[in-house]
Formats: structure tokens, sequence, C-alpha cells
């Protein structure tokens, strides 16, 4: 039952906790859970060797946990069929609800997650949540193999304020990466944050896994403000020349620009249109439904108001950045697909139909059948989340 080797260093941001298991163990595992594999094709699909040893490891050996962990995981892979969700806050409501997606990669081949919290006009933990498996399910056929199959979250913490204190949010996604995602997260790396967040952390250090906590690191931003270590030796160490200079003119242009391209950028939005330099959708489908007589509040028509103002409309990020990513990540498979999914959800979507559907037309990849789209009801056009895996 406990098994091979432990590295001692479980908490060390480049190792892997034991990178030899017990193969008797992977195989009384998988025994243990094929039952479940035996009555459906997906879960058989998603559940390979490599995920047996990953959950086997996550409980550093114990097979009875790991059992509990793996059958626990797949009953909810079975009931919420999260390969075909996406995030109904972002495509449904606002485009700029969460701001956390894949951009790139570090050194070794992990995948790169970025957020910012400032940019999530959604502060829900539920739906926060959601974003955050739409996030991971987008990564998980893309990863690389072990010891690299993980991500490195790198959060910009610039415009936390007090909206974003509630332990709720931090606490719903690192509940569900240890849940259901064990032994992905590789580190996260926290940029800029201001004293203000000393006291969630404290809070969220209190009931997170300990291993988890060991993964997080502060660094300064770009521009030498928050707690932490400089920003050159903590990107340094993880990321290449081209991904550290897109993660800093990220976080400089929203520094400089944040109220004009900052809280206007939308990632849905620039991988459905197919452009990353463009913002300021979630203004037009406001304009566009007030002048269908569709605006429901006061409150849209203000927020319309104020996202006009600005002097250049659309406005545009910095020439050659593109918010999808870094160049080398926007010809990746990973980009491919996440645009593939998120153009066949677009149509289903209050917030991604309209003017960012008609934006897309013009831009669609190479061979991708859209044709529907122009003929259908939204509704019934392309939609069965299912059929795009
Ligand atoms: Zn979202």
């Amino acid at each position: 039952m406990a098994v091979a080797t432990e590295t001692g260093d479980e908490g060390c941001l480049h190792h892997r906790a034991l990178p030899t298991l017990d193969p008797i163990a992977v195989d009384a595992l998988a025994k243990a859970v094929k039952p479940l594999l035996d009555e459906d094709d997906t879960l058989a699909q998603w559940c390979t060797n490599a995920n047996v040893e990953r959950f086997l490891r996550a409980d550093r050996g114990h097979l009875g946990k790991a059992t509990k962990r793996l059958t626990e995981t797949l009953r909810w892979r079975q009931q919420v069929r999260p390969e075909s969700q996406m995030c109904t806050a972002c495509f449904g409501k606002d485009l700029r609800s969460h701001y956390m997606q894949h951009v790139g990669w570090d050194k070794r081949g992990r995948a790169l997650v970025y957020s910012d919290i400032g940019m999530a006009v959604d502060k829900n933990a539920s739906s926060n949540a959601e974003h955050c498996m739409q996030v991971l399910e987008l990564l998980e056929p893309q990863l690389n193999k072990f010891p690299n199959d993980q991500y490195v979250w790198v959060v910009d913490f610039h415009k936390f304020g007090v909206a974003d204190m509630s332990p709720k949010v931090a606490g719903a996604c690192l509940g569900l990466f240890g849940k259901s995602y064990p032994e992905r997260l590789g580190g996260m790396i926290i940029v800029g944050a201001p004293m203000l967040f000393n006291g969630l952390y404290r809070a969220v250090c209190t009931f997170a896994d300990p291993v988890t906590v060991k993964k997080v690191r502060f660094c300064q931003s770009p521009d030498g403000k928050g707690g932490g270590k400089n920003w050159d030796t903590v990107m340094d160490e993880f990321f290449s020349l081209e991904t550290k200079y897109w993660l800093a003119t990220e976080m400089r242009e929203n520094r400089a620009k944040w109220k004009t391209v900052g809280k206007q950028k939308s990632w849905l939005a620039s991988v459905v249109t197919g452009c990353g330099n463009t913002h300021g959708w979630q203004a037009a489908y406001e304009r566009e439904r007030e002048e269908k007589g569709e605006s429901k509040s006061k409150k849209s028509s203000s927020k319309t108001k104020e996202l006009d103002t600005s002097s250049e409309f659309p406005p545009k990020s910095l020439p050659g950045h593109d918010i999808r990513g870094c160049v080398s990540f926007l010809s990746s498979n990973a980009s491919v697909a996440a645009r593939e999914r998120a153009l066949r959800h677009a149509s289903k979507g209050e917030a991604t139909r309209g003017v960012v559907l008609a934006a897309a037309m013009k831009n669609l990849p190479p061979g991708f059948a859209l044709e529907n789209l122009e003929t259908h009801e939204a509704e019934d056009a392309f939609y069965d989340a299912r059929d795009c895996l």
C-alpha cells in the first residue's frame, strides 16, 4: 500500500512527490475504479494510466485514499461532464466576468495560466470555480507528460480590493483543484500583492491544503510594486524571455491603461473573434441591446456611457500585444482547441452572440464549418458541446 520514494521536497515548485510509483498499487487503483469506467466511455477515455498514477501520487501512494478521491472525481465527472462545459458567466452574462486563461508554457513545458484579479467583474465563488473548471478542462488534453503534466498559475493582484477579500472565492477554486484536479497545480506566483492581501492569505492558509500553500511564491510587479521577490529573479527562474515579456507587457498595460483598455479586455471575446488586440466588446454588446430595446436596466445603459467615453473606440492593446497569449502559444494546438470550443459555445451565450459572433465570422479558422451560424437561430446552431470533443 504505502509506496516508493519520497523526495522530501514536496513544497518545491520544481520537484514532484513520488516520482516512482509501485506498479502493483497503480494496477490495484485502476482495477478499483474499473466498474465505473466499464459503463461510461467518456470516463474510460479520460481515466488514462497517467491519471490513475496522478491520483495515487496525490495521496502519496495511499491506495485507500486514492481510490476514494478518484472514485469521487469520476462520479463528479459523470454528473457534471466538465469536459463539455464552458463558463456560463463569461458566455452568458458579461464577457469580462473572469480573466483567467492559458497563455503559454514555462521553461519546463508546464502550462502557464495567467489571471488578473481586478479584471474579473464577477466575484461570485461558484462562478469563479466554474471558470477555473473551464480553464483546467481546456488544459487537460494539452498537458505534457509527467513530471511536467502541471500548470503554473501567475496571478496579478494589482487591483486587488476589498471586494476580493472573501475567502470563499479562493476557497472554491483551491477546493476544486484539490478535490478534482489533484497534482495539477505546479506553482502559484502572486504578483504585486498589496498589504491588504495578507489578511486573505492568512485566512486561506488556515483551510487550504498545506502542500498547495507551499507552492505559492510572491513576486513584485514589473514596476517594482507589491510584496515578494524581484520581478526579473522570479520570471527568469520560470519563463523564457518571450513569456516574461508577454507577462510584463500585459501587466504594464493593465496598470497604465486601466480605465480604457484594462477593464475592457475579454479573453473570451478575443478568442471568439480571433483578435486579441481589440477590446470593448462588452460596450458594443450593451449598445446593441439598447438599440434593440432589450436593455433591461438603467445600470447597463450607464455602463455603456461610461465605457464609451474612451477617446479611442474600440480601444486597442499596445501594438503587437495579443491578450490571448504569447506568439508561440497562439500557433499551438492548445490555442486552436480553445478557440474551437469557444466558437462552438458562442451562439448559445447571451453575451457572445450578436456583435461578437458577427466579428468571429470574419475570422474563422480554416476548415471550421460554421456556415450554420449564419442560417440558424442561436439556440439550435451547432450547439452540442459533447459533439466537439
Ligand atoms: Zn468565466
